[in-house]
């Protein structure tokens, strides 16, 4: 499956990226954001979020463990699993409920909670390049795939 590797400078160039990632997802999927602290993974969201059309403030869930977005007649839940101790910690949270009806999960951490959560539509890999983020989109649906192609534009 091709993957695709972008460059953002800098936070608007990320969000301008995640505006493009709410367009051709239509706030349907599942997306794993992959870096280490301060890659940009809360920014990507948040760009993705106000391009679905929130207004408010995007925080970043790293106590709550997941935010829950609705956002006109979509959901989003933006997850941080970063303080998550086991995986299986995820089935209280209620994981289930998250997946079904197909709403947009963004998931960052999702190492762990490897076992538990369901595959991709696509991992987004994000590493510090010169003075911004180079970020590598690797498809794992058909979904993603055609993401991926669009973004390849
Ligand atoms: P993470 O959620 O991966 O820990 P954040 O999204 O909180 O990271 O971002 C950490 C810092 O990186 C923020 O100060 C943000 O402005 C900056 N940042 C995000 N994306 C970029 C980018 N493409 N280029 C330069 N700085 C960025
Ligand atoms: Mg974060």
């Amino acid at each position: 499956m091709p993957e695709v590797i972008l460059y953002a400078e800098g936070e608007d160039a990320m969000m301008a990226l995640g505006a493009r990632l709410a367009t051709l997802t239509e706030g349907h999927g599942i997306l794993y954001l992959h870096g280490d602290l301060g890659a940009g993974k809360t920014t990507l969201s948040r760009g993705l979020l106000r391009g679905l059309g929130h207004a408010g403030a995007v925080k970043s869930p790293t106590f709550t463990l997941v935010e829950p977005y609705e956002i006109g007649d979509k959901r989003a839940f933006h997850f941080d699993l970063y303080r998550l101790a086991d995986p299986e910690e995820l089935e209280f949270l209620g994981i289930r409920d998250y997946f079904e009806g197909d709403a947009l999960c963004l998931i960052e951490w999702p190492q762990r909670g490897a076992g538990i959560l369901p595959k991709a539509d696509l991992d987004i890999n994000i590493t510090p390049q010169a003075g911004g983020r180079s970020l590598r989109f690797s498809p794992h649906t058909k979904r993603g795939e055609a993401w991926c192609a669009a973004l390849a534009m």
